[in-house]
């Protein structure tokens, strides 16, 4: 197998920190894949063109700290991920979305967890009493 050739230079990841809000299905009310655009949902195959304007007015405005040199800059770009460059010491990065928890309580301890908001069901096992969670947001 060959090697593949690593043509980007090192990858400094930066994540957001807007909030993403949830959005849900207007046909089944499941949870949609996080974010602005199409959409399709995973319960019931429905596309969605999901539109989030204030998001993206937030993320354009997101002020961040160059990982290399602190200067804080203005992302200027409604997407996330979008690929930033320093205008002070030419540093690259890339800025990722928010990774968005809920918190629950275990049924069995009532320990909180805090879970990455995914759509679809999941089974977690709870790391202190073992029992098994099932989870859909
Ligand atoms: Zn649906
Ligand atoms: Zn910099
Ligand atoms: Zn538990």
């Amino acid at each position: 197998m060959a090697e593949e050739e690593i043509i980007e230079e090192a990858n400094i990841t930066i994540s957001s920190n807007v909030d993403i809000p949830p959005t849900y299905c207007p046909k089944c009310d499941a949870l949609l894949p996080e974010g602005p655009g199409e959409k399709k949902c995973g319960s019931c195959s429905a596309k969605v063109n999901v539109k989030l304007p204030s998001l993206e007015h937030e993320w354009k405005n997101e002020r961040i700290a160059c990982p290399a040199c602190s200067k804080v800059l203005v992302a200027g770009i409604g997407a996330r991920p979008c690929k930033l460059k320093c205008s002070s010491c030419n540093q690259k990065f890339t800025l990722t979305k928010k990774i968005m928890k809920s918190e629950i309580a275990c049924p069995g301890c009532e320990r909180k967890l805090r879970v990455k908001r995914t759509p679809g069901e999941k089974l977690l096992k709870c790391p202190a009493c073992e029992k098994e969670i099932k989870i859909k947001f």
